[in-house]
């Protein structure tokens, strides 16, 4: 087998923000060239500078530009390009974009279409699931159109139920309901937010399980049938079911319960043949049991924790796995402790309201065990019309309690000025006593304060 690095000469990156950055730092380290891909307003980014050449591919919406596949593919064909890195959101989990990509002889860096539809719409995924002997979160066996098939799914799991778009992502659409009166606005509203959102009106139906733990396996495939597991990410610290804070390892799970999600996880990457990188999401009860939620056939946003943790880079391993490379023999060992802070243009003393602008100062933190991963920098302006988050804050210490102290005193050296961000939020959660004695569930923040200064 060609050594991986010749197999890719050039990447086309069809991301923005910091994770075409980090593809291509990656890219960089292994001697691939790299291609950027931006819509106008993003001319000044940073990953448009740093990429060995640039295409700009149409205005900011990203129906016309990120979301759209023949401009994308011919940006590829015009450079070149051999492979296409999707990064995460906009067209990662297409399995059209995948296709396309297999019938342009350019391989996209992720799994092939197959294996997307098997696991991206989360409810086919569940049926993977269930087949596979991968503990589920009861509800209804399949999309639920009509009220008379809720009320019977609800009755049968008991209340409340969570209502959630099958296309969905970002923890966008989903609706809880506590009784059978609130039944049938709560699925037509799902439905029609469901169609706005994602362009797809179906629904499932599932037990809302209450004061459950957000703990997911990262794992990674090879084309030989190997696939390994790298432990899990705590990502129980959200807001309205989005993440904010992620940390590796869990404060709850010991060994024997790392063994046992492990080993689904694995099961469940088995079942459909994966390749690459994936993460496969449980929900965690207080009694320790755990219930598939849904797989990422992509990188995660939270990636660089479990990265610090056990000394690999996921995005190499994403390449080496697309060109062929096996896992026999590698061994990841993880050592100490690693949290991700979020840090969104958003503005905390106003119900997290966006917060774009020009950055008049931008200082990021450093030192032993820091990680900044941002394409920001001071004079860059956040545009309106992408995700919120400008950097992730990273940090690696020995145990949960250094980790902790580590990335207060980065919070404190994160200096941003002209815009709103998430950074005094982070800090008042690292003092706060539930938080530092890791025993909280996903309401965690529900009741959390935030003092406005
Ligand atoms: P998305 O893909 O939109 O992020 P997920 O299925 O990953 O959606 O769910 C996001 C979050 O919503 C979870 O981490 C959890 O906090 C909450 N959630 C989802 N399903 C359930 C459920 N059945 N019971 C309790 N909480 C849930």
């Amino acid at each position: 087998m060609p050594s991986p690095t010749t197999v890719f000469k050039k990447i086309l990156v069809a991301n923005r923000g910091e994770i075409a950055l980090r593809i291509m730092q990656t890219c960089r380290e292994m001697g691939i060239s790299t291609v950027a891909v931006y819509s106008k307003v993003d001319a000044d980014s940073i990953h448009v500078k740093y990429a060995d050449e640039a295409v700009c591919i149409g205005p900011a919406l990203s129906r016309e530009s990120y979301l759209n596949i023949p401009r994308l593919m011919a940006a590829a064909e015009v450079t070149n390009a051999d492979a296409i890195h999707p990064g995460y959101g906009f067209l990662a989990e297409n399995a059209d974009f995948s296709d396309v990509c297999a019938s342009a002889g350019i391989k996209f860096i992720g799994p092939s279409a197959r294996m997307i539809n098997q696991m991206g719409d989360k409810n086919t995924a569940k049926s993977t699931m269930i087949a596979a002997n991968v503990p589920v979160v009861p509800g209804s066996p399949g999309l639920v159109t009509d009220l008379k098939e809720a009320i019977e799914v609800a009755n049968k799991t008991g209340y409340p139920v969570i209502i959630k778009p099958t296309a969905g992502g970002g923890g966008k659409g989903m609706r809880v309901v506590h009784e059978e009166s609130q039944l049938e606005k709560a699925l037509n509203t799902a439905r029609s937010e469901a169609e706005q959102a994602f362009g797809n009106s179906g629904v499932y139906i599932e037990k809302f399980l209450e004061n459950p733990r957000h703990v997911e396996i990262q794992i990674l495939s090879d084309q030989h049938g190997n696939t390994i597991h790298l432990g899990e990410r705590d990502c129980t610290v959200q807001r309205r079911h989005q993440k904010l804070i992620e940390e590796t390892p869990s404060p709850v799970v010991d060994e024997a319960l790392r063994k046992k999600m492990g080993d689904a996880a694995v099961a469940a990457a088995r079942a459909i043949n994966y390749e690459g990188a994936g993460t496969i999401e449980f929900l965690l009860d207080r009694h320790k049991d755990f219930y598939f939620m849904e797989m990422n056939t992509r990188i995660q946003v939270e990636h660089p924790v479990t990265e610090e943790r056990y000394d690999v880079d996921i995005v190499k391993e994403q390449i080496l796995a697309a060109a062929g490379e096996s896992l026999k023999g590698r061994v990841f060992t993880p050592k100490g402790h690693s949290i991700e802070c979020r840090i969104n243009a958003e503005d905390p003393e106003h119900m997290f309201r966006p917060s774009p602008g020009k950055l008049q100062v931008f200082h990021t933190p450093g030192g032993h065990g820091v990680r900044v991963d941002s394409h920001c920098y001071a004079s860059y302006v956040v545009p309106s019309n992408y995700d919120s988050m400008i950097a992730k804050l990273i940090v690696t210490a020995h145990t949960r309690e250094e980790a902790i102290e580590r990335m207060s005193r980065a919070l404190d050296e994160f200096i941003v000025v002209g815009i709103s961000t998430t950074i005094p939020f982070h800090k008042q959660v690292m003092h706060n006593p539930v938080f530092r004695s890791g025993d909280y569930d996903t309401s965690f923040l529900d009741s959390f304060r935030f003092e406005k200064k």
